[in-house]
Order: structure tokens, then C-alpha cells, then sequence
């Protein structure tokens, strides 16, 4: 099968390994792809949202998209209409991701729990933005200092929700086919700092399995989360294929769903796919819906640049990504760029450092012996991930 990734980050390097490893790749290729990609595949120097006709010249067999800008924008239509099998939903179902008024709605006729919608604006609440603000949509308010910062921000329609207590998870459901087939429970971390400290950003690091959610517990949630919400999504005329993501957060009241993503999340695609044992191209392609899952555990830590998340950071060499790999850790390439040759940093978030182990703890350990082996100037990371 010749399948086309479509993106240019740590979740499309992670995407690309894994179909790289299934033995019915016959040539993999991305737009645009990115350094880590270029050694597994071929990489296009075409943007996500111009794919559809590199697919077509191709002659892929799959598209898979890995961003949420070009879904809501309706690149996965446009595959479709060329007439490429695509991994991604339309754009008419990426709305559970695109418009937090249509995911609330749709949730609501669900009957999917999620947060209340408040009618006043009143600490402790949560504002949210109504469209996709890479992460930054979102003002969870304690006091009325924060509330007044909030309102003062927000820019576009929003609304107003209760603000809900609890762990949060992240479930992941391939949508493909008839199937509905889960990916075992995953974590993520926003915030800059250890200790969940600092201002949001699009993740700092992930681990799967959860010490307080089984792996044998994602069937019974995307059962009673996902499952629903796909109905509905094909009841009003926007069946869903692709990946469901939903974030939820464990109140004392029950499982309540935080929101809904189209795509594979980043950084917890990188934890969870070295987890695979069962081969996920096939699964994606709507043609299987088995998928082995392992026992072993799998901890990332992002390594973003200095000023992460204010400011990106290019062209700062990178050594130590061939120690870190001999080490035995996967090194995936986020926001790098080649220079004469040379790996350099080329965006915020610049590597994912993936390490395997018969525990979390072991993991992690193995994870951050290979985050010792990597440097570049500027370079930070949160040293709690995964961590109790
Ligand atoms: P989102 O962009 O919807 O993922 O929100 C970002 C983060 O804000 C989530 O991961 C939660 O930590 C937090 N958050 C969002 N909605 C709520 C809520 N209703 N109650 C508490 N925290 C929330």
C-alpha cells in the first residue's frame, strides 16, 4: 500500500513510523514531512492544505491526515472527492473539533455527559472560545481577577462552563470502516513547567498506561463516549472517519468529556503507537479492526526551545539524536529543519523523546537517560512527566 501523511510534526513522525513498520507499506510519503520523516519516507515540500492533488499525482492508496487545520478546512473532502480512501473526517464532521457549540450540541443529543453551560459568568467557570485556537481558546477561571482576564481576552463568540475538578485522560477511538477500535488511556501535560506551572502549551509530554484507568477499561468509555457521539454525528449527515480523540476529565460525579479532537493527539500519538504490537495500517484503512496492544509502558518527554510557548526557536544546532536512538529510545522530530546537513530547531516544540519499559517507571527512566544524551542551547523540558 503507498500511503501519504499529511503533516509536518511529532505526531506525523510517529504516524510514519508506525506505518513504516507494517508489512503492507510498499512506499511511504508526506506532505510536508519533516527530517525525522525524510528517513523513513519520502517527503514533499508541499503544504497540508495543498495535499489533495499530490495524492492524486501519486496515486496513493491513503491519505492520512494528521493536523485538525486542514480537516475543518475540508482537505479529507477533497482527497475523497479525488478519489483517495482517507484517513480524516470531513469537514462537516471535524466541526465536533472546530466549533465547541456544534461538539456541545452534539454531545447534549448524545446524551454524552460534559459540562454545564453557564447563562452568568461567575468564578470558579471555564471560558472557551468557540473555534480551534490551538490550545489557547480556553481561560479556566478560579477568582474574578482571572474571570476579568479572560473576558478581556477572549476575542471571538464563546461561552461560559462549569469548571470540573478532576484527572483528566485522553481516549483515542479509530473511526474507520464499520469499527470503532480504541487505543488504551493516555496522559498528557500543558502546562510549561514541572508541577503543572506556566502558561499552556500544545504539550509538553505524555504516558500510557494510567495508573488509575485501565487499559481495559477504554472499550467500556468509548462505548459510552464515542460510540454515541458517532451516532449522532451520522444522524445529522457528517458520519465520522478517522480518529476520535476525546478528553476527559474523572469528576466526582462520573466521567465527564473536557472536548472533542478530530485527529490523533500530540504528544500522546507518540506514547501510545511504540505501544502497538498489532500492525495499524490495515486498522486505518478500515480493513481490520483488530490492534494488539502491549503490555509495556511508554513515556515522551517534549524538548521545546527557550522561549517555548512565547516564541519558536530556528536554525540552533541539535546534538546527541543518534546517542538518544542508540540508548533505545525513539527520537521523534516535532519542529526541526536540516541545515548544510545538520539537524537544527525549527519551531517550538522541536523533539519527542519515546522510551519503552516493562513499567512506567522504567519508562521514564529510560526516557530521560536519553533526554540527557540531547542538547541544544535554549533547550527545555518538564522533568515530571509521568512522575506520580
Ligand atoms: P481544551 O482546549 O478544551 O482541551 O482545554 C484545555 C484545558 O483546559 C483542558 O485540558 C483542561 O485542563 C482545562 N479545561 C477545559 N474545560 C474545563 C472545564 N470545564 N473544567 C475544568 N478544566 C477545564
Amino acid at each position: 500500500m503507498k500511503v501519504l501523511v499529511v503533516g509536518s510534526g511529532g505526531r506525523e513522525h510517529a504516524l510514519a513510523w508506525a506505518l513504516s513498520r507494517s508489512p503492507e507499506l510498499t512506499e511511504l510519503h508526506a506532505a510536508p514531512g519533516n527530517p525525522g520523516i525524510a528517513a523513513l519516507g519520502h517527503c514533499h515540500p508541499v503544504r497540508a492544505e495543498d495535499a489533495a492533488s499530490l495524492a492524486a499525482e501519486l496515486k496513493v492508496d491513503l491519505a492520512v491526515v494528521g493536523p485538525e487545520a486542514p480537516l475543518v478546512a475540508g482537505l479529507a473532502d477533497e482527497l475523497r472527492q479525488r478519489g483517495i480512501a482517507t484517513f480524516g473526517p470531513s469537514a462537516a464532521a471535524a466541526q465536533i473539533e472546530g466549533s465547541k457549540a456544534f461538539a456541545k450540541a452534539v454531545m447534549d443529543a448524545a446524551g454524552v455527559p460534559n459540562a454545564r453551560t453557564l447563562s452568568e459568568a461567575r468564578p470558579p467557570c471555564v471560558v472557551k472560545a468557540d473555534g480551534l485556537a490551538a490550545g489557547k481558546g480556553v481561560w479556566v477561571c478560579r477568582t474574578q481577577p482571572e474571570l476579568d482576564d479572560a473576558l478581556a481576552a477572549v476575542t471571538e463568540p464563546f461561552h461560559v462552563e462549569d469548571l470540573l475538578e478532576g484527572p483528566e485522560l485522553s481516549l483515542f477511538a479509530i473511526a474507520s470502516g464499520d469499527a470503532v477500535v480504541p487505543l488504551p488511556p493516555a496522559r498528557d501535560y500543558k502546562r510549561v513547567g514541572d508541577g503543572d506551572a506556566g502558561p499552556n502549551t500544545g504539550g509538553m509530554g505524555s504516558f500510557s498506561p494510567l495508573p488509575d484507568v485501565g487499559d481495559d477499561e477504554a472499550g467500556e468509555i468509548v462505548a459510552a463516549v464515542h460510540e454515541p457521539v458517532l451516532r449522532e454525528l451520522a444522524r445529522r449527515g457528517a458520519p465520522f472517519h478517522g480518529l476520535l480523540y476525546a478528553g476527559l476529565m474523572r469528576t466526582a460525579d462520573g466521567l465527564r468529556v473536557i472536548e472533542f479532537n478530530c485527529r490523533f493527539g500530540d504528544p500522546e500519538t507518540q506514547a501510545l503507537l511504540p505501544r502497538l504490537d498489532g500492525d495499524l495500517l490495515p486498522v486505518l484503512a478500515g480493513e481490520r479492526s483488530d490492534l494488539e496492544v502491549s503490555r509495556r509502558a511508554a513515556v515522551t518527554v517534549v524538548l521545546a526551545g527557550g522561549a517555548y510557548p512565547a516564541r519558536g526557536d530556528a536554525g540552533t544546532p541539535i546534538e546527541g539524536i543518534a546517542d538518544a536512538e542508540a540508548a533505545g529510545a525513539l527520537v521523534f522530530h516535532a519542529g526541526t529543519a536540516l541545515h548544510d546537513g545538520r539537524v537544527v530547531t525549527n519551531g517550538g516544540r522541536i523533539l519527542d523523546v519515546t522510551a519503552t519499559g516493562d513499567s512506567v517507571e522504567a519508562a521514564r527512566a529510560a526516557a530521560y537517560a536519553a533526554v540527557d544524551r540531547i542538547h541544544f542551547a535554549g533547550m527545555q523540558f518538564r522533568s515530571d512527566i509521568a512522575r506520580g
